[in-house]
């Protein structure tokens, strides 16, 4: 008899997913990918529709479009697992699997810092990244202060990239000189996972573009008068952008597959739990690194997982053996440093210690990453 195999989350993870399993599933298997969200967002166009170089429709596709893949796709919300009977508890009713993949990604908070909600810009979200790509339209002179609340959270290259647009931006506009640029992290260095030189290189970037870097910084609470508030002193801003708060979904958080911090615990190299057939990919896995640093969260981990652990049960299921394995390595990444540049970015994240490259910026890494949008976004829907 055909099985059910059931994708929680229609993000980066559970849309590869359901494209590789639509592929390479042997024929009479059923997939159903849930999601409270009608629409996938590719989060990392998020920074170049801040400046102004995309609209939402370029970076948003209905996940119904799923459906021409043969799949079955239902919005609601997930409340609960029951890892005993097989079943996801949703605001539609209870779903049965025979597989599970779970990618609900993280959730995030913007409340867990007084005043972030209400006087800092969520660049993660669309609606205030939108928001935010008014505001900064009509600045011409004052201080940004970007802040990041807390460890882990996805997409480690973003503040850094929207920070370094915002340079270019405004150097395009020719008001550069009079706006302010201060990024400030609780990491000690940029990438505190990366080899030391790799924080040097980023830092000289981060220089020579003006921006000024704050590390092992706090950020205590914002104000209405758009003052942050730090472990030590105080910033005036004209325009407050914050990272928002990341953390485990809440219908996960206290189920028998979270670490004691709430992320998944998985198997670092087939991303399956400890229930059988039930698989945790992208965000909202928890792996340390040799360094005791989180895996990064970022999209092309998210990515390579769901690869192998659909590669695999398609193996598993044609009576075959799991031949596939995340290793914890990307090539081809890219960080965007300006419109039309950036520096490409390679990872080895299970390499003891982890290892990892950034070059010097150049047109090609900003190629890659527009034509790698464009592969997203047409290939898989
Ligand atoms: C601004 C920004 C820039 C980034 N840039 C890069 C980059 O350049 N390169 C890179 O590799 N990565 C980047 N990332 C990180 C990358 O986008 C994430 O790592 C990736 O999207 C994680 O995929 P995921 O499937 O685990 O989670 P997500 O993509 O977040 O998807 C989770 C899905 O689950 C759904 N969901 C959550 N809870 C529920 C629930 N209870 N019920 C129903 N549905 C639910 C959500 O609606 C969402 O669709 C960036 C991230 C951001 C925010």
């Amino acid at each position: 008899m055909g099985k059910t195999i059931l994708i929680l989350g229609g993000g980066t993870a559970g849309v590869a997913a359901a494209n590789v399993l639509a592929d390479v599933l042997p024929p009479g298997n059923q997939v159903v990918l849930v999601d409270r969200s009608p629409v996938h967002l590719f989060l990392a166009s998020l920074p170049l529709l801040i400046v102004g170089r995309r609209r939402p429709a370029q970076l948003t596709r209905e996940l119904s479009l799923l459906e021409g893949r043969g799949l079955k796709f239902i919005q609601t919300e997930v409340q609960s697992l029951d890892l005993v009977g097989r079943a996801v508890l949703t605001q539609a009713g209870p779903l049965t699997y025979d597989f599970l993949f779970i990618a609900l990604g993280a959730e995030r908070r913007t409340d867990q810092i007084p005043g972030q909600k209400e006087w800092a810009f969520n660049p993660f979200d669309l609606q205030e990244a939108q928001e935010l790509a008014a505001r900064i339209a009509r600045l011409h002179r004052g201080r940004i202060v970007l802040f990041v609340p807390s460890l882990p959270f996805t997409g480690e290259v973003a503040p850094y990239e929207i920070m370094l647009l915002l340079h270019d931006y405004f150097r395009r506009r020719g008001v550069r000189s009079q706006v302010e640029l201060v990024l400030i992290t609780p990491e000690e260095r940029p990438f505190s996972f990366a080899p030391q030189k790799i924080s040097s290189h980023m830092e000289q970037l981060l220089g020579r573009a003006g921006i000024t870097l704050l590390t092992g910084r706090r950020v205590h609470s914002v104000n209405k008068a758009g003052e942050v508030l730090l472990d030590q002193g105080r910033l005036a801003a004209d325009v407050v952008v914050a990272i928002p708060h990341h953390q485990a979904p809440a219908c996960l958080r206290s189920s028998p597959l979270a670490g004691p911090e709430g992320w998944l615990d998985v198997d670092r190299h087939s991303l399956e739990t400890r229930f059988p057939g039930v698989y945790a990919l992208g965000d909202v896995v928890g792996l340390r690194l040799s360094t005791g640093h989180w895996l990064p969260k970022v999209g092309f981990f998210a990515h390579y997982q769901a690869e192998v652990a659909a590669r695999n049960l398609a193996l598993q299921l044609s009576g075959r053996d799991p031949a596939f394995k995340f290793l914890g390595g990307a090539a081809g990444a890219s960080m965007l440093t300006a419109f039309r540049r950036g520096c490409f970015v390679s990872l080895g994240a299970y390499s003891a210690p982890p290892t990892m490259t950034v070059s010097n910026p150049n047109p090609w890494a900003y190629l890659v990453k527009t034509i790698f949008e464009k592969y997203w976004l047409t290939a898989w829907f």
